[in-house]
């Protein structure tokens, strides 16, 4: 490795370093998408599946209505037929009988009209309740629109800055001759994508955060060859 290379290889590794830090936030919110899609979806389905059994309780409690007031509207209609039977009812006996059926049947049709007040009762709340459920499913599958749009767009730019950088990359490779850039790649992959350690504090290696014996610095200080830090074995750069 020559050591005029080292600023362009420095560079590469700064941009392989952000380009790791890309690929793991994509990976990290492509995954906290995924979450928020399933969660969101089992919730409207749960809410779309309330709304169903409102609907069926609807339709059932329509049926008993228009069922009782089908009755009542036959109980009339024999009321009516008594009503003028018993015009022509001379017999005292027969006309008390009469009445009573009357009476029996005006008891009918009065329970009869209770229980369709109760069902109308009961309509008018689960109507009520039918409106606000759906109203209220239909706020949050376009806030669920949304957020997904927002994850969309946030993925999206995370996927072109990838894209950005490894082109960065690979112009920045052709500068490099080959052997070198393997040897560089392949220190890379040993010490966690950081083969160049900058001097810090003017005695620190960056990589493994150890002071540098003095002999190392001056030999790092002249500026003729590669030197390694002792320690972590990475290549050490010092800003002149
Ligand atoms: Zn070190």
């Amino acid at each position: 490795m020559k050591k005029e290379n080292i600023p362009k290889l420095l560079n590469i590794q700064d941009l392989v370093i952000n380009l790791k830090e890309k690929e793991k936030a994509f990976i990290d919110k492509k995954q906290e998408y995924e979450k928020f899609k399933k969660e969101k979806l089992e919730l409207i389905n749960l809410k779309e599946e309330e709304i169903r059994v409102l609907e069926k309780d609807i339709k059932n409690l329509k049926d008993n209505q228009r069922e009782r007031e089908d009755k009542v509207s036959s109980l009339k209609d024999k009321y009516q037929d008594e009503e003028k039977k018993a015009l022509t009812i001379k017999n005292p006996k027969e006309a008390l009988h009469l009445e009573k059926e009357m009476e029996n049947l005006k008891g009918q049709i009065r329970r009869l009209e209770d229980e369709i007040l109760d069902i109308l009762l009961e309509l008018e709340e689960k109507n009520k309740f039918y409106s606000e459920y759906k109203k209220e499913l239909s706020k949050f599958k376009e806030e669920f629109s949304l957020e997904i749009e927002k994850y969309e767009k946030e993925l999206k730019e995370l996927r072109e800055e990838i894209e950005l950088i490894s082109l960065e990359i690979e112009k920045n490779k052709k500068e490099i001759p080959m052997e070198e850039f393997l040897e560089f790649e392949n220190l890379m992959r040993q010490k966690s994508n950081r083969a160049i350690s900058k001097v810090i504090n003017k005695e620190v290696c960056e990589g493994c955060k150890l002071s540098l014996p003095k002999v190392i610095l001056d030999r790092l200080k002249k500026k003729e060859e590669i030197v390694y830090c002792p320690n972590c074995g990475r290549i050490l750069w010092i800003e002149s």
